[in-house]
């Protein structure tokens, strides 16, 4: 039996994790649940889970869950209030693995906290790895914590990896990681299209259901970018030997070359509870709930170079990365902002990429020595990303 922390279980990634455990009744024993404020959910996954601990970062949230559980006659499980307390429960003693399921910056410290105490950690947030990836991954080493991808990419690569993954990917005779991409909605929209895209059409992913900011993310390609800063820290590997390639069919999730002339891929159905399952399970497999891949269905593959010109984010992403320190910090708090102010409506698309270039030409990246410094270069960034949005409001 092992025992799971969920952060962020009301999600998209928190969902299919929860049904995935519900296969697995017998093996998986969930300990905390945590999430913003999506007070029914919570209580819904309470009577079906039982946990022994409920945090809400929202602290009026947290009441309405206690004061709901009480009605209905449930009193054993302890409701916690405010992201200290995300950190509690991922660092529990009783916990063995951690699912790092929050979006955004907010999950840095309750992923981080699981690493130190040496989890085995399902790694779907991907901002934690791109805002503190040196600082991140040391923790990994220095704590002995199991680090897992979950996102269906790097989960793949990892798949495609040598079982013992050494330290350099020419050691291990790689010669570049492919990195797939859909393209996202917009793949065939030109960019006076582009300018006029809505929030509800930027979220229709054409393949996978996902939460609204990472559709967004998907749509600018920025998820590419923040999938090669997560691989890159994930795989050690150098910027260069990473290829993005757009497959708008979603069914390989990426693929390692080797240096024989191989290219290992891995495929199937587009549905997270694949890797949720492969990581929860490894070295084992276990049935994830996921259809078999009908190979005669697809029929054909399409693969195509990314286009850096429709897409800038992509580019910004590989220039943080190529100039280290806090940059990948700083495009990434920029792009949280930008995306936010989509979605609510007072920038356009094309701006998005536009606050993120601004926000890193006005900023100095510095060593990202610390957490201190990171979360500094997170806090101003922020700032002066808010001023270059309400510049730009419509
Ligand atoms: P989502 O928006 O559906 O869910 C986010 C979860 O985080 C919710 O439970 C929410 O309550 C919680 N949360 C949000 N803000 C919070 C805060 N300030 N404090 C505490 N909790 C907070 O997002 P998602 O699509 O499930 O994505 C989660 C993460 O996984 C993201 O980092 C995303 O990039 C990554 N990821 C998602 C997918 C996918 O298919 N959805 C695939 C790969 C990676
Ligand atoms: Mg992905």
């Amino acid at each position: 039996m092992k025992n799971i922390t969920i952060l962020g279980s009301t999600g998209s990634i928190g969902e299919s994790t929860l049904d995935v455990i519900a296969r697995h009744a017998n093996q998986f024993q969930v300990i905390a649940l945590t999430a913003n404020s999506h007070v029914d959910r919570m209580i819904e996954q309470c009577r079906k889970f039982n946990p022994r601990y409920v945090v809400m970062s929202d602290e009026n949230a947290a009441q309405q869950v206690a004061e709901k559980l009480e009605t209905q006659g449930i009193q054993e499980i302890e409701v916690l209030a405010g992201a200290k307390n995300l950190e509690f429960v991922a660092s529990h003693e009783d916990v063995d693995y951690v699912m790092a399921a929050i979006v955004g910056a907010a999950g840095l410290l309750p992923t981080l906290a699981a690493a130190k105490h040496g989890k085995r950690v399902l790694l779907a947030n991907k901002e934690a790895l791109v805002m503190s990836g040196k600082l991140f991954m040391d923790e990994v080493r220095e704590n002995k914590a199991e680090l897992l991808p979950i996102d269906s990419e790097h989960n793949a690569i990892f798949q495609c990896m040598p079982e013992t993954k050494n330290e350099m990917l020419s050691n291990m005779g790689i010669t570049r990681i492919l990195l797939t991409s859909s393209g996202g909605p917009f793949l065939q929209q030109s960019l006076a299209e582009l300018s006029h895209v809505t929030p509800d059409q930027a979220c229709a992913h054409p393949n996978w259901d996902m939460g609204r900011k990472i559709s967004v993310d998907s749509a600018t390609m920025m998820n590419k970018g923040l999938e090669v800063i997560e691989a890159h820290w994930l795989f050690n590997a150098a910027a260069e030997n990473i290829q993005v390639v757009v497959h708008p069919q979603s069914v390989i999730h990426s693929m390692v070359e080797y240096e024989d002339g191989s290219v290992l891929a891995q495929l199937g159905n587009p549905d997270m509870r694949t890797p949720i399952a492969h990581a929860m399970a490894w070295p084992q497999r276990m049935e994830s709930g996921v259809k078999q891949l009908n190979i005669f269905d697809i029929k054909r593959l399409d693969f195509e170079a990314p286009d850096f010109d429709r897409f800038p984010c992509l580019r910004l992403a590989y220039e943080a990365l190529e100039k280290g320190g806090t940059s990948t910090t700083i495009l990434n708090a920029a792009n949280e902002i930008a995306v936010e102010a989509f979605l609510n409506e007072t920038i356009s698309f094309l701006d998005i990429p536009k606050v993120i270039e601004k926000t890193m030409a006005d900023l100095t990246s510095v060593d990202a020595s610390s957490l201190e410094v990171i979360l500094e270069a997170d806090q101003t960034a922020r700032e002066i990303a808010r001023v270059i949005v309400s510049e730009l409001g419509l």
